[in-house]
């Protein structure tokens, strides 16, 4: 089998919240550069790929440049098409940024293949562990609300179905840790006990603040604390997560595969979050999980869910899906939540197909 033909687009998608529906800024959007890879089989494999932010079109230039290096490779030997990849041009400007995000494009849409040749959906293709995956709402409970909006906005989603939520702390201005502490009580109290409860700080506090506010909220009972600070700095996350009885989160910041090595011989988290775009696709999401699984750690996924569960549900360390829904607009169906869980879909491949409309209305170039 051989690759014939690529097709990528950047579509501007409008920011919203479609789970509580509570106010976003105006005239947001969030650019993703899209992929197609067909064969001479006639199959097609999607991927896409986003956080090109003001440099999208550079993004889907260097989507562009690389996979026309690959039409008529077989897209099955997903490892030599990444060493391709490497000699070109990662070796010298990878591992970080536009290299690492455009590649991800490229192998997600290689597994989709892969998934269509074999007639399997991904997480059965990648081992299979679980048909069904927990998953929390996440995106909704944002710091810019106010309380009561934070409070209205999750029992929405408690009234949705949903049995685990996050939330954020690290609130705009300069807050005070009694601040910050009251927040996360309001979540809670609207929530009641039993809801898993996440929060995170997305690296915006030192790792002294960190270790300060985590004990005043620790009887909260936390389900994790995500992104405490600098997502690199190994040592200050593991003196935090000593510290702390509340689990640590955290990974989605780092790029490829050797900073987990690092985060996770210090010690600096308990879950590891891997993200599919940040990490290098499918391939890369995997070499991490098994890492991880090795020293006796669980990972959850970061954003995209209608592709990550199929990566949670695959392996034996899956702990939980974000549900951030910030992409399901662009499909014809994305998998469906049963008593907070998501079920994996029984398609071949991503089990994805493309709204071919949506796609338009949503195309800038
Ligand atoms: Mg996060």
């Amino acid at each position: 089998m051989k690759i014939t033909s690529v097709h990528t687009a950047i579509l501007r998608i409008p920011e919203d919240d479609p789970l509580a529906d509570m106010p976003e800024e105006a005239g947001r959007f969030r650019p993703v550069v899209i992929l197609r890879v067909r064969t001479d089989a006639g199959i097609e494999g999607i991927g896409l790929t986003f956080y090109g932010g003001a440099m999208t079109g550079t993004l889907r230039a260097a989507v562009d440049e690389l996979v026309a290096l690959i039409v008529g490779d077989d897209p099955l030997r997903i490892e030599a098409i990444h060493r391709k990849l490497g000699a070109a041009a990662g070796d010298n400007c990878g591992p970080a940024g536009i290299f690492t995000l455009a590649l991800s494009a490229i192998d997600i849409a290689l597994w989709d293949i892969k998934g269509k040749v074999l007639d399997q959906p991904l997480w059965r293709l990648l081992g299979g562990m679980r048909d069904r995956v927990p998953t929390y709402a996440s995106g909704s409970l944002r710091r810019g609300l106010t309380d009561d909006q934070a409070a209205t906005a999750a029992r929405r989603l408690v009234e949705k179905g949903f049995v685990e939520m996050k939330t954020q702390m690290a609130l705009p201005g300069d807050p005070s840790p009694a601040e910050e502490v009251r927040r996360v009580r309001v979540v809670r109290d609207a929530i009641g006990p039993d809801i898993k409860l996440m929060c995170d700080l997305n690296q915006r506090w030192r790792p002294e603040q960190a270790i300060d506010i985590g004990k005043r909220v620790e009887d909260v009972g936390l389900f994790w604390l995500e992104d405490v600070t600098a997502c690199d700095d190994y040592q200050g996350l593991a003196r935090i997560n000593a510290a702390l009885a509340t689990p640590i989160a955290g990974g989605e910041y780092v790029w490829g595969i050797v900073p987990f090595r690092h985060m996770i011989e210090a010690r600096s988290v308990d879950i590891v979050m891997i993200d599919l775009v940040r990490v290098g696709g499918v391939t890369q999401w995997l070499k991490v999980a098994g890492m991880a699984e090795a020293f006796n750690l669980p990972v959850v996924s970061h954003v995209i869910p209608e592709m990550h569960l199929h990566l949670i549900a695959a392996v034996p360390n899956g702990l939980t899906v974000e549900y951030m829904p910030w992409m399901l607009k662009l499909y014809q169906e994305t998998p469906p939540i049963e008593r907070g869980q998501l079920v994996l879909p029984n398609k071949p491949g991503l089990g994805l197909t493309f709204d071919e409309a949506a796609l338009k209305s949503f195309t800038v170039a």
